[in-house]
């Protein structure tokens, strides 16, 4: 057993000494019967809440009007709640009355699904009066007693629902699919913040595509509060562009691959993204990406097909896009590219310089497919062969320019920054600070 399952068992035992009932209870259970690693531990207990606070010296009394006091324990932090039962969701998400009880399986009918209505006890037997155990065992997510009033008391638990199944690769039990599509309209009660953070945990977790489908079949975003101006077919459209969302690592990646096959501009998804709450990193790493996506689509339309020298325009253009929105995003954007269906990439205006090489895309494709290309061209290696990637590493600074040049530093100053970086970066000039001020005045219109 982990460290936190023991500090979780001297806590359970300490209750029970104390003349209490006391379980393991809920996500924790699920996990562990799943083979799941279990990040926290919830613990249900007979106990009201002043009783559990005159046994732990160490407890914070969380939300006690709820019956949750968290117990502190060898390093651990436990929700210990005494047993209840709740009613009158007049909001749609949280109960107006909750009340103490005294039989755990009163308790459990409170939980939202089966398989997080199991508890278990020091001796490791189960409690599981709605069949969790079984539904584990056919993966199948189904409400505790009747799915259409369960979503009608708490909307949330529809999201949460879809979260399951996607996370879990569960399926959804008929009625309780039934009971989601008849209440799908009640989460418009749920904060924004609320849905978004259970769409990012479908969209981060292991299979994203399972959630997606599922969204995209029951049009529950298309109701929620935020602007989410996506309906079912646009969802169920982007699928077929979001195959290989699984193999992206990072989330910031899935939310700009999911964004750009909703065909969402950079502008569009920085506006979304912001409704949604995200955080501001988040966002504009997003964002970054789209841009350098929309950096590169111009970049292909600018190389007229067969044109000589092409190649090495594009090249330009991608390094100058590199040097705008950074590495990052920009690598960012290969490989969402690397991922991207082949058949939706246009092989349009790919140059014909005989050192590139062949496109990877020669497939017609339909016209609502995003105008972007494959990486025919090898973008990556261009990134590798840039000898510096950011105004910093340049060998001159802005007061070495403006004092060579006998000038005031103003506007024209950024623009040659920029100038001196694109050459060098591109490789026409050294990254030396000689020859960056010989250039500047050259540039400068100064005779040399
Ligand atoms: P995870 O922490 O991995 O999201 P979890 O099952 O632990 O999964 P929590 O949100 O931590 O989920 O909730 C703990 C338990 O409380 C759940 O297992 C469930 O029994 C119950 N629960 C949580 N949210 C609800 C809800 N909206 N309606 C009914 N029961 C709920
Ligand atoms: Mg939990």
């Amino acid at each position: 057993p982990s460290a936190m399952a023991l500090a979780a068992e001297n806590v359970i035992s300490e209750l029970t000494q104390n003349g209490h009932e006391a379980f393991w209870v809920g996500g924790c259970i699920r996990d562990e019967l799943l083979g799941r690693p279990v990040h926290d531990m919830d613990i249900t207990t007979s106990a009201v809440p002043e009783e559990v606070i005159a046994i732990f010296a160490r407890s914070i009394p969380t939300g006690l009007a709820h019956g949750t006091v968290t117990v502190l324990q060898d390093r651990h932090g436990f929700e210990v709640t005494t047993y209840r039962t709740e009613s009158g969701y007049v909001d749609h998400r949280r109960p107006d009355h909750v009340e103490f009880v005294s039989d755990v399986k009163e308790d459990l009918r409170r939980r939202d699904f089966t398989i997080n209505a199991i508890c278990c006890g020091l001796g490791g037997d189960l409690i599981d009066p709605f069949g969790g155990e079984k539904d584990l065992a056919l993966r199948v997510i189904r409400c505790v007693g009747d799915a259409e009033e369960r979503f009608d008391e708490d909307a949330l638990r529809m999201l949460r629902c879809v979260r399951f199944a996607s996370v879990l690769d569960f399926s959804i039990a008929k009625n309780t699919w039934r009971g989601l599509l008849r209440q799908r309209d009640k989460l418009a009660h749920i904060a924004v913040e609320r849905v978004r953070a259970e769409l990012d945990r479908i969209v981060e977790g292991p299979h994203p595509r399972r959630g997606l489908a599922m969204l995209a079949r029951c049009e529950l975003l298309a109701r929620g509060k935020a602007p989410f101006p996506w309906t079912g077919t646009d969802l169920a459209a982007a699928a077929a562009l979001t195959a290989g969302i699984g193999e992206l690592e990072s989330a910031h990646l899935r939310w700009a691959l999911l964004l750009h096959a909703l065909k969402q501009s950079a502008q569009e998804a920085d506006e979304l993204l912001r409704a949604w709450t995200f955080s501001g990193t988040t966002r504009t790493s997003v964002v970054q990406v789209l841009r350098v996506r929309e950096a590169w689509t111009a970049a292909l339309e600018a190389v007229p097909p067969g044109e000589p020298g092409g190649t090495d325009l594009l090249r330009r253009r991608w390094i100058a896009a590199v040097l705008t929105f950074g590495v990052e995003a920009a690598e960012g954007w290969l490989s969402l590219l690397a991922i991207l269906p082949a058949a939706a990439l246009p092989a349009a205006n790919s140059p014909a310089d005989s050192e590139v090489s062949p496109a990877v895309n020669t497939q017609a494709v339909s016209k609502d497919s995003p105008a972007i290309t494959a990486p025919a061209v090898p973008a990556r290696e261009w990134i590798a062969q840039m000898p510096l990637k950011s105004l910093s590493e340049l060998a001159v600074t802005g007061n070495e320019l403006a004092e060579a040049l006998e000038k005031r530093p103003g506007p024209w100053l950024g623009n040659m920054l920029s100038a001196l970086l694109q050459a060098t970066a591109s490789g026409d000039l050294l990254n030396n600070k000689q020859e960056l001020l010989l250039e500047a005045k050259r540039m400068d219109g100064h005779e040399l």
